[in-house]
């Protein structure tokens, strides 16, 4: 490679059209032809066009941490993932080339994988070599989720050639047992997530409880009273005899409202009630991430810029202005517009039963005919309209008439079958008996007045 570019800088040829005398005129001239964004990459046609050469980056990595298994031939870069981003904007503010990002998407399954599932606060690490390409791309598992994936893999992506990148997975061996973790929301204004963390339970298990298992169930903005609490199995891992921290989470019951709800993981990585029926529905309770919403918030009856007392047919959230607004379900967009009560808004019909409603929103997403998916930002929280703050004003109507989004009935979910589901009902019964048996232990040691580790006051 070094021979190859000494020989390149003596001809006085500007540094990328030396890539012309050696890969071939027409080449180039395709090249430049498909990837019309690209300004020639420096140092990149010292390589002989459409060739592959063997890469000098090692694909081996250390098992322990994503940051040990960079490797100090190569410039890492961290990003972590804004929400709105996507593989495309990232490239793009870091220069990599959309033909690079192309290429590896068609070259690549977990590249792909990644860039449908890219979510906010996601980290991905880039290396770069000294010439500023991508070499390597790396991330963890975590928040991909699903059967693929385990949080602790370290996912990498390896450019091997002019346009081929291959990946590899990197699992650790753990040892894996089995703990119990329970918790009460109590006074202190952090609801669910302070007695999460007061339980001993870190950000990935509350994630997967608020985001995977209940999500369609509960409005984590809304519904989390005083006194609902929780119980939770969870992985521990080992390795040489060495706790390792906590993993995935198995089963938990969580009691809101006075309703005990039921959550374990299947095989396929999927949370299912004790009856088999996926806890993955049409529609997700709440159109914006809890975590972003102010818990103090009460509702006024009253309108605050009319003063007059009228109802009010939808659920405000309030939020820090610029807050993605998820469509709570698929659909069609059958209303982006603007005007002078409802701000920026956005009607989404999800069939002929269900339409669910934005306002207020400082940006709008959506166009009117496009198609959504659950989860799907369709545009950004805002004061616009007639409103005294910023605010998400949200409406789910069922069959023309406005319901309580937080107590209407959903359509049903999706039911495990046939030996699936088999498999899956002995294995609930399982881990409900597990669950009572802590629980009993706990009650026991409460009542003996020994230490317990979980439910510390916050
Ligand atoms: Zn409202």
């Amino acid at each position: 490679m070094d021979q190859s570019r000494k020989r390149t800088q003596s001809n006085g040829l500007p540094k990328w059209a030396k890539g012309v005398v050696i890969g071939g005129a027409s080449l180039v001239i395709l090249g430049a032809m498909l990837l019309p964004d690209d300004a020639p990459p420096q140092g990149y046609y010292t390589h002989v066009l459409g060739q592959a050469y063997p890469t000098e980056i090692s694909v081996t990595t250390d098992l322990s941490a994503l940051e040990a298994t960079t490797s100090n031939e190569l410039k890492w870069v961290e990003h972590t993932v804004a929400g709105g981003e996507t593989l495309s904007t990232i490239f793009d503010q870091m220069d990599l080339g959309y033909s690079n990002l192309l290429n590896m998407l068609a070259s690549d399954e977990n590249a792909k994988f990644l860039e449908h599932n890219l979510r906010p606060n996601k980290t991905l690490l880039f290396g770069l070599d000294k010439d500023g390409q991508l070499a390597q791309l790396k991330y963890d598992g975590k928040m991909l989720g699903g059967s693929k994936y385990q949080s602790d893999d370290v996912i990498t992506i390896t450019r091997t050639g002019r346009s081929t990148y291959t990946s590899n997975i990197d699992r650790p061996e753990y040892e894996y047992t089995v703990n119990f973790y329970e918790g009460t929301v109590v006074e202190g204004g952090m609801f669910f997530l302070g007695a999460g963390y007061a339980a001993g339970l870190n950000k990935s298990q509350l994630d997967e409880i608020s985001d995977k298992a209940f999500a369609w169930d509960i409005d984590f903005a809304k519904d989390i009273q005083i006194g609902d609490s929780f119980r939770v199995l969870v992985q521990e891992k080992w390795s040489d005899g060495e706790f390792k921290g906590l993993g995935e989470v198995l089963a938990i019951e969580f009691d809101n409202y006075g309703t005990t709800l039921t959550a374990i993981k299947a095989e396929n990585g999927g949370f299912y009630d004790e009856k088999g029926r996926a806890m993955q529905k049409a529609f997700l309770r709440a159109p914006l991430d809890f975590r972003r919403v102010s818990s103090n918030f009460n509702p006024r009856r009253l309108h605050p810029v009319t003063g007059q007392v009228r109802p009010h047919r939808g659920t405000d959230y309030v939020a820090p202005v610029g807050t993605d607004i998820w469509s709570v379900g698929s659909g069609i967009v059958y209303k982006s517009a603007y005007n002078q009560y409802n701000g920026n808004y956005v009607f989404i019909r999800h069939n002929d039963t269900y339409v669910t409603k934005y306002l207020h929103l400082s940006k709008r997403l959506v166009s009117q005919g496009d198609r959504v998916e659950q989860g799907d930002v369709i545009g950004r929280l805002g004061g616009t309209g007639r409103v005294t703050g910023p605010h998400l004003h949200y409406e789910f109507v069922v069959n023309g008439v406005h319901q309580n989004p937080r107590t209407v009935d959903l359509p049903k979910a999706i039911s495990l079958e046939d030996e699936d589901l088999t498999n899956y009902l002995k294995l609930a019964k399982e881990r409900v008996a597990q669950l009572q048996a802590f629980d009993k232990l706990h009650e026991d040691e409460d009542n003996s007045g020994s230490l317990v580790n979980s439910a510390l006051p916050m």
